[in-house]
């Protein structure tokens, strides 16, 4: 492990890739560049929140660093180490389905790449480190509440086990922040936050796709042909081929998230091509929510409010179009509709198929069973059910020599009750419903001699205890915000071990108290961040 200043940097990305000649953070179109060195804001004081130690271990970074004053200036951008080059990198996207252009980090600066004793590359990003050429008009900061967020989201995502870039530190800078929450009008001064976040590189498909949008197709080759060495060096030689490969992994890959995302009930609410990392990994924490109740209608953006082009049960497809645009980002290097398409199946095939045995798992089955997983799903969408807490106690039902014809619809969801938010709502009609699908379930475990004990266990491995409830997060914000961490450090440790029953912790498990439905921050978010 090293100390902060023998971190060993690299410089892969900057040293392939054609720098911006002006360095200034002036607003600009950036042509003929992917990206432009440009140095930090610096804060007037700078304090450190929290820090995650196996991210700091992952970079092979001696974790008691993480406790100097160093660490804090290294963090906020207030100090630049012997060997960082600090960079902004130049990218597009599709907002809300249409082209919007130039967007590019406006408000992440990466400080450069580490290279840890694996041999594993992680690039370090400070979010909210002020302004860059990208930043629009806006002033490339971020606010506490925003940083609380992005920092514990990314950590629980990762030891919930679904593909995401990670967040070594959360730091206040001292500087206040004008934020207009909701957009109406009511501005406010914020404290403002950088988190450090950490990535084996930060590239997007937008990062594609503005080059094909300059025209400039050298470059888009050039900038795949580093993608490909860098990030996918498993594919050889980048070549036609090669290219060909690699967009079939790119669409494998976040097929793969994307199931991931639907098994523990994340909403990204903002998945614009810009916010869709190249690597499969879940990447920008913005108006993000997590399912209380199943609703597959649910966005927790107000932005997408009207069209929720985001919303939970859409996610699937919206990832598919993010891949297709991409796919027409790419189509100058290979000029093969064909190609293109039967890779785009590879994203459905590998979704259908994942997506299947994902709820499989949920439900502890043997086998796969569709017609049983549909009729699931639209009852859970028929009252408020707790998503998270059904499946667990779900797993705590036995069948085993139970005589299904004998017990009772009562009997049978007796276990399920703590699911629902509205006890009223369970009329006969829907306890009948719900008791048909449990006789069932439980008649097809049966049939597969399921022993209850080993079901229980190996749906408790896929279906999390803890998750990153929206109400959750704006408490530990409300506390951070008057000066007390501890609610943030207590989460971080809590969702360490999201499928571990925890001691004591029980109540960091409970469904959204009622206070919470239509509180800002617990069930509606803007992009102000
Ligand atoms: P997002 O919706 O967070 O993915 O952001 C979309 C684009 O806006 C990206 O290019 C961001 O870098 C940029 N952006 C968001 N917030 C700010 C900000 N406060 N200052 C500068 N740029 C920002
Ligand atoms: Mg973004």
């Amino acid at each position: 492990m090293n100390s902060l200043i023998k971190l060993p940097f690299e410089h892969r990305f900057t040293r392939q890739l054609p720098a911006d000649p002006k360095t200034d953070n002036i607003c600009r179109t950036v042509l003929g560049a992917s990206y432009s060195y440009v140095s930090p804001t610096k804060t007037s004081q700078p304090q450190l929140v929290s820090y995650a130690q196996e991210v700091a271990e992952l970079i092979g970074l001696n974790i008691s660093e993480c406790r100097s004053q160093l660490f804090t200036q290294v963090m906020t951008g207030n100090e630049i180490l012997k060997g960082m080059k600090p960079y902004a990198c130049c990218y597009g996207g599709h907002q809300f389905g249409n082209w919007a252009g130039q967007l590019g980090d406006g408000r992440a600066i990466n400080l450069g790449e580490v290279m840890n004793a694996e041999g594993h590359h992680y690039t370090l990003q400070l979010k909210g480190a002020g302004m860059t050429p990208y930043s629009r008009g806006s002033d490339g900061l971020a606010v506490l509440r925003s940083s609380v967020r992005e920092y514990l989201c990314s950590e629980a995502m990762h030891h919930l086990g679904v593909p995401t870039t990670r967040a070594l530190s959360l730091a206040l800078t001292g500087d206040h922040v004008t934020r207009d929450m909701f957009y109406d009008g009511r501005s406010k001064a914020e404290k403002g936050a950088v988190v450090c976040r950490v990535a084996p590189s930060f590239t997007r498909f937008g990062s594609f796709q503005i080059y094909t949008a300059q025209g400039n197709h050298d470059l888009l080759k050039r900038f795949v042909d580093v993608t490909i060495k860098n990030d996918f060096p498993h594919l050889g030689t980048p070549s036609k081929t090669t290219y060909m490969e690699w967009f079939r992994e790119v669409c494998q890959k976040t097929a793969e998230m994307i199931v991931h995302w639907q098994r523990v009930g994340f909403v990204h609410g903002v998945m614009n091509t810009d916010n869709m990392s190249i690597l499969g990994l879940t990447i920008d924490y913005g108006p993000y929510g997590w399912l209380d109740n199943y609703d597959p209608n649910w966005t927790p953006n107000i932005t997408d409010a009207a069209e929720s082009r985001y919303r939970f049960g859409h996610q699937p497809q919206i990832a598919y179009w993010n891949l297709t645009q991409l796919a027409n980002a790419l189509y100058p290097l290979i000029n093969n509709e064909a190609a293109f398409q039967e890779a785009l199946v590879v994203y459905v095939t590998t979704f259908n198929q994942g997506w299947q045995k994902m709820m499989q798992n949920k439900l502890g089955l043997k086998h796969e069973n569709e017609p049983l997983i549909e009729e699931l799903l639209r009852i859970l969408s028929l009252v408020e059910t707790d998503m998270t807490i059904f499946y667990r106690q779900l797993a705590t039902l036995k069948f085993e020599g139970l005589n299904l014809e004998k017990t009772s619809d009562d009997e049978l969801l007796a276990p399920l009750i703590m699911a629902y938010y509205q006890l009223d709502c369970l009329t006969p009609a829907y306890k009948q419903r719900m008791g048909a699908w449990l006789r069932d379930y439980g008649k097809c475990l049966q049939s597969s001699e399921v022993n209850d004990e080993q079901r229980k266990l190996a749906m408790n491995a896929v279906n999390p205890k803890y998750v990153f409830r929206n109400y959750l997060a704006q408490l530990a914000i409300d506390k951070a915000d008057a000066g007390d961490f501890s609610m943030v450090d207590e989460l971080l440790e809590l969702f360490r071990h999201p499928y571990d029953e925890q001691k004591d912790k029980e109540h960091y498990a409970e469904k959204r108290p009622d206070w919470a439905r239509t509180r800002a921050g617990c069930s509606k978010l803007s992009c102000s961040s």
